[in-house]
Order: C-alpha cells, then sequence, then structure tokens
C-alpha cells in the first residue's frame, strides 16, 4: 500500500489591503456583483468576477429558482459571461464574495463541489492556473493559487 497525500495551499490575507491592486479591483466588482443575486429562498447572495487574459473582467451572481437544482452558481455565471463575450481568452482569476440578508460573514466562502469542477476544466481548457481570491462582506481574504488545487481527483477529460 502507498498513500498519496494532496495538498492545497490557501494564503491567508488579514485584509484586500495586502492583495495586488488587481486582486482589489477583482474582489470589488465580485462585490458590486452581490446586487445582481436572485436569492428569494435563501436570501444567501454570491457574487463573483473573472479577470482574463486580455484584461477585461466580467462577473455573475446566484441566480436561484423554485425549483432548487436549477439553481445558477455565481462562478459558473460569470466563467459562462466571459466564455461568451471573450471566446478563447483564458480566465488568470476570480473573486468570490458572499453576504446573507441578516448578519455580516466576515470569512471567506469556498465555491461548490460543481463549481470547483467546472474551474478545474476551465484551468485544462487553456491550460492555465486560475488563482481563486475569497472574501466575505469584509475581512480575511483567501488566495488559493489555481483552481485544481480545490478538488483533489477531479474527473477530466483524460478517462473520456
Ligand atoms: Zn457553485
Amino acid at each position: 500500500m502507498k498513500e498519496i497525500l494532496y495538498t492545497t495551499a490557501v494564503q491567508v490575507f488579514d485584509s484586500e489591503n495586502e492583495l495586488t491592486e488587481p486582486e482589489q479591483l477583482l474582489l470589488v466588482r465580485a462585490y458590486e456583483a452581490l446586487s445582481n443575486a436572485y436569492v428569494p429562498y435563501s436570501g444567501f447572495h454570491v457574487g463573483a468576477a473573472v479577470l482574463l487574459a486580455n484584461g477585461a473582467i466580467e462577473s455573475g451572481a446566484n441566480q436561484e429558482n423554485a425549483a432548487y437544482p436549477m439553481c445558477l452558481c455565481a462562478e459558473r455565471t460569470a466563467l459562462a459571461v466571459a466564455a461568451m463575450r471573450h471566446p478563447g481568452i483564458p480566465v488568470m482569476s476570480i473573486a468570490v464574495r458572499v453576504r446573507k440578508k441578516e448578519g455580516i460573514i466576515s470569512k471567506p466562502a469556498g465555491p461548490c463541489g460543481a463549481c470547483r469542477q467546472v474551474l478545474s476544466e476551465w484551468e485544462d481548457r487553456y491550460n492555465c492556473n486560475i488563482s481563486v481570491l475569497l472574501q466575505g462582506e469584509k475581512g480575511v481574504v483567501f488566495r488559493i493559487p489555481n483552481a485544481k488545487s480545490l478538488l483533489p481527483l477531479s474527473f477530466d477529460r483524460s478517462f473520456l
């Protein structure tokens, strides 16, 4: 028997002020996207913004539905917008912010498993790493240098 150990590097910053200017801007754009969330059921807003290799920033927000499995995540919404508006241009970074109806969220919330799978494929699709920035409404920021490290043993095209 042998054991395979997977590790995920998470860089922790006390606030967005410790990040680069482009990263701070991306977090602002993700925060702005929160207001476009459609969340009549959970009241949990998620905003995402992606930075593309051409310098463009696109954003998305979660879109809920009375048929719950139909809900769309902010991360995948932002990626779809980027793919439609900038065909063939890689995504370099994604920022995700969250807000709830009552109370302030001051810790980062990670993407769901489905979004981790899609981000992993996006890295394969464009052969690049996607830096992931996570922050609540305020406070600590997590930076994960590549999305694939958030989903060890992910399913990929090599199986098909
Ligand atoms: Zn998701």
